[in-house]
């Protein structure tokens, strides 16, 4: 790999995954995962795989089939979690365990309750036990950037002598700023032995807005690898962007020298998938992806721009992969280009998943006369779920400025059909408090979104719900040309989701 090369790790299914309303199912994973494929990310971090029954699997189906990057697991330094990871990636062609221990005296002191020495130990044992299992092993000091550089060299050390070729240097808590961090990097790169064919990684945490900000900075300072995820999503603040640190590497390698791999017209894709999947949009104002990104409302600058794009334009939407209302499908589009389309958006579905789907653009082709990407999206995401226990098989409301709002709504239970009437105080929630009846949820709706979803009155409603049931909240979409109808769909899927999740164990303890 030419020395300009920057490793993109994204991390979106692991440290992304972790953060609040981010869960994903094992089938949302893969479809993630096979959109990060298409991204050209390098390393692909597929989840945590002792954390849960549920990580496992999806890790282990994410190696078995997502093909071109290097795929990764995540594991503590002890022979457990690294045998766990190990068996997780077996079936990947290319496969990292990537472990890690705290450094920081008041990680060391508080959580780990050990000494600096005993911690060496550890580390030193869990890249050798790693090892045993692939070639590709990374090591991560949490709390890099609070930790004594002096120890945090020793530990590095440690571990390149005991083999590992990626050392990942977190700021864990967000805590650094960008000439700091370039100190820290250009120490350890001029101290550590051995460096030779072994990639020096950052893991930035965006407590403070400073994610890429740092993240470019430890590049300047000889960093090769950054480890990101699509929106920024992650603990807390979140994580480096992918798209930002991407695009800043592109539009200023003037100044900086450095490539990536990545496929940049995939960017916007990924991101909308993201989205659609988790039921988290950006802000609009967000880098790169945000609905305002390329948008100029300024006459003085739409005035420019129109003269020419580079008035005002760094880079145009069609580098990321924005095709604003590119009309992609009619009715008259056949099965094959259909099937090309869903592979295009990283929906590659196959048996009765595609003819499903396929059927229901039909039927929205006729409805609708012009079928956008966002729309397919928006179907795949309705139809595509993992064992759905409740379905929407039927509903109809009334409503109206003289009438109590009513709903009767049939929901198959299992292939059982169940049937239940309601009032409310609009068709939505009367329509709501019937799906309440049938299912037997007794959680709270915390959040009620409606968008359009394209534009016109013939668009489709895009419906976001968040619930809570007992402590647990997870969020869900529905979309439907009609919005009492989008709507009962996302509120089953969320339902949908709380059986699933509530069957999995807990996860430990959150990480670097
Ligand atoms: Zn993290």
């Amino acid at each position: 790999m030419s020395k300009n090369q920057i490793v993109i790790f994204d991390t979106t299914l692991r440290d992304g995954e972790q953060s609040p309303g981010c869960s994903m199912n094992l089938e949302e994973k893969l479809r993630m995962a096979q959109q990060l494929a298409h991204l050209k990310v390098d390393v692909i971090e597929a989840g945590f795989p002792i954390a849960s029954p549920g990580d496992f699997d999806a890790v282990q189906a994410i190696a078995k089939e997502v093909k071109g990057p290097v795929i990764c697991g995540l594991a503590r330094a002890n022979k457990k979690d690294i045998e766990r990871c190990a068996h997780a990636i077996e079936p990947a062609k290319k496969k990292r365990i990537h472990t890690f221990i705290s450094s920081s005296d008041i990680h060391l002191k508080y959580q780990l309750k050990k000494s600096r020495e005993e911690v060496l130990e550890h580390a030193k044992a869990a890249v050798k036990q790693a090892k045993k299992w692939t070639d590709d092993v990374e090591f991560s000091a949490m709390d890099a950037t609070r930790s004594d550089w002096d120890y945090l060299r020793q530990m590095f050390q440690v571990a390149i002598d005991h083999g590992a070729t990626t050392l990942n240097i977190p700021d864990t808590v967000g805590y650094t700023i960008p000439s700091e961090f370039y100190e820290l990097v250009s120490y350890l790169n001029a101290q550590l032995k051995g460096l030779k064919g072994v990639n020096l990684s950052v893991h930035c945490h965006n407590d403070l807005g400073l994610a890429v900000a740092n993240s470019l900075a430890a590049i300047e300072a000889g960093a090769t690898q950054v480890e990101c995820t699509v929106n920024g999503i992650g603990e807390r603040a979140g994580n480096c962007s992918l798209e930002e640190i991407v695009m800043a590497l592109h539009v200023r390698q003037d100044q900086l020298n450095r490539q990536t791999k990545i496929k940049k017209d995939q960017i916007y894709p990924a991101s909308k998938l993201l989205s659609s999947i988790t039921g988290i949009s950006v802000q609009p104002n967000k880098a790169i992806v945000g609905e305002n990104a390329f948008a100029h409302e300024s006459g003085i600058h739409q005035d420019g721009v129109l003269k020419n794009k580079l008035t005002y334009e760094i880079m145009t939407p069609a580098t990321v992969g924005i095709s604003k209302n590119k009309i992609v499908m009619g009715k008259h589009s056949g099965r094959h280009a259909f099937r090309e389309k869903l592979k295009e958006l990283g929906y590659p579905l196959t048996g009765d998943d595609f003819q499903t789907v396929f059927e229901e653009f039909i039927l929205l082709a006729d409805v609708k006369k012009e079928v956008y990407d966002e729309d397919i999206i928006a179907l795949v995401d309705t139809r595509i779920h993992e064992e759905q226990r409740f379905e929407l098989e039927a509903i109809q409301v009334s409503s109206g400025n003289f009438a109590v709002p009513a709903a009767t709504v049939s929901v198959l239970d299992n292939g059982e059909l169940k049937k239940a009437a309601a009032f409310g105080d609009g068709p939505v929630d009367a329509a709501f408090q019937a799906i309440k009846e049938i299912t037997g949820f007794n959680g709270v709706l915390k959040k009620f979104v409606v968008n359009a979803i394209t534009g016109g009155t013939d668009a489709q409603g895009g419906v976001f719900v968040t619930i809570e049931d007992q402590g647990r909240v997870v969020r869900a979409t529905g979309s439907h040309t009609d919005i009492v109808v989008a709507s009962a769909q996302a509120f089953i899927a969320a339902i949908n989701r709380i059986a699933f999740y509530n069957r999995s164990d807990d996860r430990p303890e959150k990480l670097i």
